[in-house]
């Protein structure tokens, strides 16, 4: 859970029941995924752009990950001490393909085929102090 923190970015995802969502589009034409939302089909082949508001989540495969092992650069902030954390690509069972924070660096639980759920969660804090929340996933 997101513990009252702000969204990072407002109108991307929102919490439900069972996790949380993406909120993008998707072509009615020919089914390519968008995310965030598109007012145009992202698919060379498509000739007939018509894209409707869609939900994608919360059930997905990590495709690929990376262990951030060493803090990110000012204006950044980050916590003392530095805690690693991983970043996964993860395709959603809905046909999105999207990169997102995982809540375990243990490959055992983020390897490629993992399955991993959409939930939103606090990503760090910002200028102010303030918490803000985004789109992770954690093990499922
Ligand atoms: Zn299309």
């Amino acid at each position: 859970m997101s513990d009252g923190a702000t969204p990072a970015v407002e109108g991307l995802f929102r919490e439900a029941e069972d996790g949380a969502r993406l909120c993008g589009s998707r072509c009615a034409h020919c089914g390519t995924p968008a995310f965030p939302k598109s007012a145009l089909c992202h698919s060379a082949d498509c000739d007939d752009s018509q894209m409707q508001d869609t939900e994608f989540g919360p059930n997905g495969t990590v495709w690929s990950y990376s262990v951030q092992h060493y803090p990110p650069p000012p204006p950044a902030i980050v916590p003392d001490p530095y805690e690693p954390y991983a970043l996964g690509v993860v395709d959603l069972e809905d046909g999105l393909r999207v990169v997102g924070r995982l809540t375990s660096t243990d490959p055992a639980q983020i390897g490629a085929g993992s399955a991993v759920r959409l939930v939103v969660g606090e990503i760090g804090i910002d200028t102010e102090g303030k918490a803000r929340s985004s789109w992770i996933f954690e093990p499922a």
